[in-house]
């Protein structure tokens, strides 16, 4: 269970790092990493704060996953999720941050 990091996209804003409960996160030479990828208990936090969509959540098997993608937009009053799976494809789920009790 784990997150990685896109350097390509990361463009140093630090707000993964403050995000991170764990304090997992630092900035290096103007780029985001994970000090250990093993500390990591996938809260999402640091997937949702990123303005960049840098960071994504792996969807692994023991997640009942099959190697995706995920990607969160967080917008005003939503956050947008995005499933990369690795035939290509995508699924978007919309969560509304008012309702956030629901699910
Ligand atoms: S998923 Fe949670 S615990 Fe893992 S690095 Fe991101 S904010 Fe930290
Ligand atoms: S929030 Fe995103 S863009 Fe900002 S430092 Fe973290 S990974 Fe990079």
């Amino acid at each position: 269970m784990s997150i990685a990091i896109e350097k390509d996209k990361c463009v140093g804003c630090g707000l993964c790092t403050e995000a991170c409960p764990g304090n997992l996160l630092k900035l290096w030479e103007g780029k985001a990493h994970i000090r250990d990828v093993r500390d990591c208990w996938g809260c999402t936090a640091c997937v949702k704060e990123c303005p960049r969509q840098a960071i994504y959540y792996y969807l692994a098997a023991d997640l009942g996953g099959s190697g995706g993608r995920l990607y969160a937009q967080n917008n005003e009053r939503e956050i947008k999720w995005q499933m990369l799976w690795p035939d290509g494809s995508s699924d978007e789920i919309v969560t509304v941050k008012q309702e956030a009790n629901k699910y």
